[in-house]
């Protein structure tokens, strides 16, 4: 069989999702994501911003749910995420953007961006890294991406530029 490199991606894409592997993407993995990101930076789910981090993942599984779910199973399955998200987000990265923006403005304030406080100072390379990283990034894209982020080479990146940066590699994979 061949796997076209566009496929590939898919597959990877979908398996960044896909957090515990089952074959589909639903709440728990949206969940487990949180939780994770909360392992890796030792923060408590009953915190500020522990408790914002569920809220995002919850509004991030609801939106992708409202564009892939089609058959309204709460089960995003390859074949929806191929034909509905990947098509639909591609076609318009912004909505995408939108979704996911709640739960990474509270993933970046949990990696200690002072996003979660309102502030503008950005992120750091490093924990941009991280956060990329426990949500599926391979390794070296995600410190790829992270180093391309920073433009003017400070250590810091805008959060805007996370999330647009996040809707591209999961929306534009040809
Ligand atoms: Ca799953
Ligand atoms: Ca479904």
């Amino acid at each position: 069989m061949v796997t076209s490199e566009y496929e590939r991606r898919i597959a990877a894409r979908f398996a960044g999702f896909d957090q515990d592997g089952n074959g589909y993407i639903d709440r728990e993995d949206f969940m487990a994501a949180a939780k994770a990101l909360l392992a890796e930076f030792g923060t408590a789910a009953r915190s500020d911003k522990g408790q914002a981090l569920y809220v995002g993942a919850e509004a991030f599984w609801q939106g992708m749910a409202g564009i892939a779910d089609r058959d309204g199973d709460q089960r995003i399955t390859r074949e929806e995420f191929v034909n509905g998200a990947v098509k639909r987000l591609r076609d318009n990265p912004d909505r995408f953007a939108e979704i996911a923006r709640p739960f990474l403005h509270a993933a970046l304030a949990v990696a200690g961006g002072d996003a979660g406080a309102g502030g503008d100072a950005g992120v750091g390379v490093d924990d941009t890294a991280r956060v990329l990283r426990v949500l599926g990034v391979d390794k070296e894209v995600a410190a790829q991406a992270a180093a391309q982020l920073d433009t003017d080479g400070d250590g810091r990146i805008d959060e805007e530029d996370i999330v647009s940066a996040f809707a591209r590699y999961f929306t534009v994979p040809e």
